[in-house]
Parts: C-alpha cells; sequence; structure tokens
C-alpha cells in the first residue's frame, strides 16, 4: 500500500487523519497544506485579532502531533492535479504523490470584491487564515475607521474584529438584512440593535460604488448613495466557494462543492470529501445555502471519511446544514431550513419581535414536521430542537414543555438549558442543577469552561 494522501490540514484533514490512526498504524499518512502553519482554530481568528485569544491559543495541533503519529506534513504546497486514473496529485512544484486513498478536504477560499479603486489593493482586506488576521492587526496600528460590506458570517466576524480592535466600523448591506441565507428582517433586527449598542454603524441597500486611493493607501469609500465615507480598511468579502479549482482531470463530480454522499464518498471509488468543500447530494434543495460553512460539520465529516478510508462503514448522520456563530455577544444558530426561499412552509414564532427581551426564535413547518428553526440571542433550546428536527417530529408531537420555554417569556426556563461552546460552536447542554462555577468539557473539542450566570440564564 502506498498510503493515504489528505489534501488540506484543517479541521476536516486532521479529524480524519486522527480517525485512521485509530485503525491503521502502519500506512504512510501524507497531508498537503497550502497555508504555511500546522493545524489552528479558524474561528478563534477574529479573537486574535483584537487581542482576546493569544497566539499560542491558535494551535489546534503542535508540529511536533505529525511526526508523533506518523504523518508525512508537506506545508506551503499546493494541489494543482488530481489524476483518478493514476491514483496520483501533483503538487505546485510538480512533485507527484501516489495514493491508495485520497481525501479531499479543502475548505473554500473568499474573494475581494472588485470596485474601482480597489485593484491597488491599498487597504483591501478579507479574513479567512492565519496571514489574512495578521494583515488587519498590522494595518489596524494606523487606522482609524473601517468600511465592511459583505452578506455572511464572515463578513459579520470581520465587523466585530474590527470594532473590538477600537476601530469605528461602518457596515453596508447591499439587501435589507444581516446573513439573508438563514436570517429572517425581524431576526436581523434583533442582530443589528446588538452591533449598533456596540457602535457599528449599519447602511442597508447600500454598497460601495468607488474606493478612493491616494498614495496607494485607503482614504476613504463613496457609497452608491454618493456619500463619502473616510475610512483606512475595506473589507469586502464575497461569499465563501469551494476550493475546487484543481479537480478538472480528476474524474470527481462536482456542483458547487465536490458531491458527496452521507458516507464522504465521490463518484470515484478511493477518493472522499469533507468538511466545507463537501456539497452533500440532498443540500440541492433551493431552501437551504448549497454550502453549509462549520467547523463542527467539517470536524464530523472529517471523521466519517477517515474511518471509510480505513475500510468502514460510517455515516454522517446529522442535518445537512447547520449554522452556528456567535457575534458582539449574541449566540446564534440557525437549523436546516431556517429562512426558507419559496412558499409552502408554516412559521412559528410567539410574540416576536418581543419589545423587551432581545431573543429571536423561530420554528419552521412543512406539512406539520418541523424541518427548521432559528435562535438568536439565546440558544437554550437547540440542542433539543435538532433533536426534534432530526427525528422528523411532527409538531404536534413536541414536548409541550420545550415549546413554552421557546415561545412564553413568563415561563421559567429550567428544563431545557444549553449554551454554545465557544471553539466548535458546539451546542452544549446544561443541567438543570448546573450551577455558575461547574466545570464543563465540550465532548466535541475537548476545551474545558466554567459555567457563569449568562449561560444560566
Ligand atoms: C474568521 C472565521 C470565523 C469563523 N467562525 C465560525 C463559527 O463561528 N462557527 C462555525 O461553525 N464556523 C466558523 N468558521 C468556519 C470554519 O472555520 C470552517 O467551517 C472550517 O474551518 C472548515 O474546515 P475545513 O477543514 O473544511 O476547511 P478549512 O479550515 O478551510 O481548511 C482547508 C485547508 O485546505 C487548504 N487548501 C485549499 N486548497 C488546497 C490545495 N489545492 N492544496 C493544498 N491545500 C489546500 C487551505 O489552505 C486550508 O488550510 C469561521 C471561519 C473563519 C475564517
Amino acid at each position: 500500500m502506498v498510503g493515504y494522501v489528505i489534501i488540506g490540514n484543517g479541521v476536516a484533514g486532521i479529524k480524519a487523519a486522527e480517525q485512521i490512526r485509530k485503525t491503521d498504524s502502519d500506512n504512510k499518512i501524507t497531508m498537503v497544506g497550502e497555508e504555511n502553519y500546522p493545524f489552528y482554530y479558524r474561528p478563534q481568528l477574529p479573537g486574535y485579532i483584537c487581542g482576546s485569544v493569544d497566539e499560542g491559543k491558535l494551535w489546534g495541533k503542535k508540529k511536533s502531533f505529525y511526526a508523533d503519529n506518523g504523518i508525512t506534513l508537506l506545508l506551503g504546497q499546493r494541489v494543482i492535479n488530481v489524476n483518478d486514473s493514476k491514483n496520483e496529485v501533483v503538487l505546485s512544484d510538480r512533485t507527484v504523490i501516489n495514493y491508495d486513498s485520497l481525501l479531499i478536504a479543502t475548505g473554500g477560499s473568499i474573494k475581494s470584491r472588485k470596485y474601482p479603486g480597489s485593484d491597488l489593493n491599498g487597504g483591501i482586506v478579507q479574513l479567512k487564515t492565519i496571514d489574512d488576521a495578521k494583515n488587519i492587526k498590522e494595518r489596524i496600528k494606523n487606522a482609524k475607521n473601517a468600511v465592511v460590506v459583505g452578506e455572511d458570517f464572515l463578513t459579520l466576524s470581520l465587523a466585530e474584529a474590527l470594532n473590538n480592535s477600537d476601530i469605528g466600523v461602518t457596515y453596508l448591506l447591499r439587501g435589507d438584512r444581516l446573513w439573508p441565507d438563514v436570517m429572517d428582517k425581524d431576526a436581523s433586527k434583533v442582530l443589528e440593535i446588538k452591533l449598533r449598542e456596540k457602535g457599528i454603524k449599519i447602511e442597508h441597500e447600500t454598497d460601495i460604488k468607488e474606493i478612493v486611493i491616494k498614495k496607494k493607501a485607503v482614504q476613504g469609500i463613496i457609497t452608491t448613495n454618493d456619500v463619502f465615507l473616510e475610512c483606512q480598511i475595506v473589507g469586502a468579502i464575497d461569499k465563501l466557494k469551494p476550493n475546487i479549482g484543481f479537480l478538472g482531470d480528476s474524474g470527481v463530480n462536482v456542483s458547487d462543492g465536490v458531491l458527496v454522499n452521507n458516507n464522504m464518498r465521490t463518484n470515484v471509488d478511493n477518493i472522499y470529501a469533507a468538511g466545507d468543500v463537501a456539497q452533500l447530494s440532498n443540500d440541492r434543495g433551493n431552501d437551504i445555502p448549497k454550502i453549509n460553512i462549520r467547523w463542527l460539520k467539517a470536524w464530523k465529516q472529517g471523521q466519517v471519511a477517515g474511518a471509510n478510508m480505513t475500510g468502514n462503514d460510517a455515516e454522517y448522520d446529522d442535518i445537512s446544514c447547520i449554522s452556528s456563530t456567535q457575534v458582539c455577544g449574541v449566540d446564534l444558530i440557525s437549523i436546516g431550513i431556517s429562512n426558507p426561499l419559496n412558499g409552502g412552509y408554516k412559521i412559528m414564532r410567539g410574540d416576536y419581535p418581543h419589545p423587551e427581551i432581545d431573543v429571536y426564535k423561530k420554528l419552521v413547518l412543512k406539512n406539520d414536521t418541523v424541518v427548521g428553526a432559528l435562535f438568536v440571542g439565546n440558544v437554550l433550546e437547540a440542542g433539543a430542537i435538532i433533536k426534534v428536527i432530526r427525528n422528523k417530529t411532527k409538531y404536534s408531537e413536541i414536548d409541550e414543555t420545550l415549546l413554552k420555554q421557546m415561545f412564553d417569556f413568563n415561563y421559567p426556563k429550567s428544563l431545557f438549558r444549553g449554551f454554545m461552546c465557544p471553539v466548535c460552536k458546539l451546542e452544549l447542554n446544561i443541567s438543570p442543577d448546573a450551577k455558575v462555577g461547574d466545570k464543563i468539557v465540550c465532548p466535541a473539542c475537548g476545551i474545558e469552561l466554567k459555567v457563569t450566570e449568562r449561560m444560566l440564564k
């Protein structure tokens, strides 16, 4: 056997490698990563920019991990071609590596949007990698104001990171809300209130018309409403797109991402895909985003792929589309079809938006079955609702206490308690008798947390 090759040194790749080693301690594993760093916690980058997360806390693995596990790590190398008939991958320096079993775990890339003036690249930033974060940290030193434009949560993360670094942030939304893939207008309002409280200015239905550059540095932008906004940093981010460009000769079927079944198998026998690059065949409906960007999903899919690469028959059985994040202290979880784009759905959502309580929760039903949910500001019941959706439970069969706790503000909150792991964003349940100061270990990423008052609210 010539061994396993994993393209991508992110969470999906690393979890696959760990899983392979659990059953196969002998055969060679080669990991190829374009970035020059060992595995790190990408969702911690906003914290790293503003200084709340030290560089030391970013690393998910030390370099010694690879050697200790017999993994050959090729960093700073890009795979430029995969040839399935020869079972080989070609690297950017033309090295050829053979494989018996191959995992594509290349995640996605974001691109800065193009505007007049933007090709000079003076102060235009994006946030996907450590190098992006380092670049932003550097630029912040000489900046007072920033303008960001972009619709999904990576732009939200960037806006928050800049705001937490004492930069004045104006957030331009081309449409009428934040993160339209998962949020309706009322949900967006709840989050917008929080962002404004933190000092972020938000403009709807506005885009950048031109970036004003002098002496190779950004001086400001002109909006589509012809308003000049002085700024030294511009973050103009397009949606993340799966990295599949090197698969042209591979025989692997792709659509928006690499098409896989629930075993993370592609159409080619010995080629698998996992994480942000993978597109489950049942994600192809029109009511949810086709590509689901999620740390924990990449983690679980990496494990499934790794198990199957060693001859097992593991299955990824989670709901195909969940997004969870935290922005400006607001927990946010969207599950399944949270913002249907077509008709035929019924929305259940109590008395919202509530004038006093800054949370928003809703369930989405199709033929009385719960197919989606959205939690903004409070995710206590998200874990329980994930089970409801996974089990295809009818609305009329849901535990009444759960619905009361979600939708009735006067109901004493005690039975369903949860919060989001700050590292891997897993929805963690807290037992009803938990007290402030109790220790909780996240079963996914292993981080140790202490119960705070906020978690018990
Ligand atoms: C700022 C930020 C905040 C985030 N916050 C959250 C959050 O709150 N909640 C959440 O669930 N998710 C969050 N995410 C998303 C999460 O990080 C991703 O879902 C997760 O990292 C996906 O893991 P992956 O292994 O599939 O891909 P990645 O982590 O993208 O890793 C893929 C790796 O493959 C490498 N690669 C790509 N092409 C090639 C090639 N041709 N050859 C060799 N190597 C290649 C890339 O350089 C990269 O290192 C955030 C992401 C960012 C950037």
